[in-house]
């Protein structure tokens, strides 16, 4: 029976004559077992600095058992003689529970003849050394084909390794938080993210992806995660209207793809606050952009049109059946992929534009563009362009003749501020 963890250890006599713990949370591998020939029962406790490790004898020697944080992988073990408590934190859940179940046995002297016990051998280095949390690998030579990645690892980069598609092997790492898959030449990005619960950096720049899968936004675990993505420099077309699900993005950059629009509904990203996309191909923005409150923007090196010429009619476009059920499917959220639905509708539905009155329409609907000065929304501004500019068109679209003849009157009147 063993667990690895870190674990401090206070001795509850040193405050009693004024002198303090010095002690170091330290990665340790703890046991239980016997000693061979001894039938008595014993906790040990095995660190890089004492591998033969600190034994405590666990018949009627244990105090208490604090396990109110064991779900966080969290404990503490009073033990009686010596006075002291062991702190542990970093462990396996489960492990945990199982360790601290066979430790009050063992403590109140009943039988354990089905559980595994250890020979209480001094640690192997591997148990005890810290676990590697960092890996950077930039070459074919480094990238690990025999073994595995290390396990613990929270922050991975491997780049320049020629990787067309994402290795499965780091899809389960599951304390990896910055995943940096930069200067390769991913085309795909894997669909199941679920095996990576904290994930919150992904830096995919410099690759070869024309597309953003709806299904890699639509993923629980990267919405209540993520916050930052990089997709710069890659050979984007469009981005998917599902970006805007990934509700903690705080960084969003997209610099140089070929992209001739945001996303409509972008104005939803409402943690956002840095947005970077310079040398695209982006020729008007949406009008949800007046929904968002950044930090910085960057959109130098669009082609954003100059002149803006705006002729509404007279008589707004009668709403078809299919417009009211792709509003509807929309506004509620419903979800869909493309076997519930024929493709031209899944295509229809991918086409939401979103009105000034925060409405969902598609093709019954009429657009109008107009200036948008980019301090409206963001605090550090960067020119689009060598003369200077920070004015861009803002391209909007009216869902129903109400709100078109109220456009009419006061085009200001929506403005979302
Ligand atoms: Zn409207």
């Amino acid at each position: 029976m063993r667990l690895t963890c870190n674990v401090e250890v206070l001795n509850r006599m040193l405050p009693t004559v004024n002198m303090k713990n010095k002690s170091k949370s330290a990665h340790t591998q703890l046991s239980i077992g016997k000693k061979p020939g001894s039938e008595n029962l014993f906790l040990m406790m095995c660190t890089a600095k004492d591998r033969n490790g600190a034994k405590f004898v666990i018949k009627d020697n244990i105090e208490q058992v604090f396990a109110r944080f064991v779900s966080e992988g969290k404990a503490t073990i009073r033990v009686k003689e010596p006075p002291q408590d062991i702190s542990i934190s970093k462990a396996d859940t489960l492990q945990l529970k199982n360790f601290l179940s066979v430790l009050r046995l063992g403590a109140q002297g009943k039988s354990l003849d089905n559980i595994t016990l250890s020979r209480l051998a001094p640690a192997s280095s591997k148990n005890v050394e810290k676990p590697k949390t960092r890996l950077i690998i930039n070459s074919r030579k480094e990238y690990p084909l025999t073994t595995n990645f290390p396990s613990r690892l929270e922050f991975l980069q491997v780049s320049q390794c020629r990787l067309k598609k994402v290795d499965s092997r780091i899809l389960k790492l599951h304390h990896l938080v910055e995943l940096n898959l930069s200067e390769n030449v991913l085309e795909i990005l894997p669909e199941d993210f679920s095996n990576v619960p904290n994930l919150s950096s992904v830096t995919l720049a410099h690759n070869n992806l024309n597309i953003i899968s709806p299904k890699f936004c639509l993923q629980s675990t990267l919405q209540n995660t993520l916050r930052f993505l990089d997709l710069g420099q890659n050979q984007l077309e469009i981005l998917p209207l599902q970006i805007c699900e990934l509700q903690c993005l705080v960084t969003l950059k997209i610099d140089n793809n070929q992209l001739k629009y945001l996303p409509p509904t972008i104005g939803r990203l409402k943690c956002l606050k840095y947005l970077s996309a310079v040398g695209n191909k982006i020729e008007t923005l949406p009008a949800s952009m007046t929904q968002l409150q950044l930090e910085t923007i960057d959109l130098y090196g669009n082609p954003f049109l100059q002149d803006i010429h705006n002729s509404l009619p007279d008589r707004f476009p009668d709403i078809t059946l299919m417009e009211c059920c792709a509003r509807s499917i929309r506004k509620h959220r419903v979800k869909y992929t493309e076997e519930d639905l024929h493709s031209h509708l899944c295509r229809y539905l991918d086409s939401a534009r979103l009105c000034w009155c925060g409405g969902f329409c598609f093709r019954c609907s009429v657009n109008f563009t107009t200036n948008l000065s980019l301090s409206r929304i963001a605090h550090t501004v960067s020119a689009v362009d060598q003369l200077g500019r920070t004015e861009v068109p803002l391209m909007s679209f009216l869902c129903s003749p109400q709100c078109l003849s109220r456009f009419q009157k006061n085009p200001y009147a929506y403005w979302k501020k």
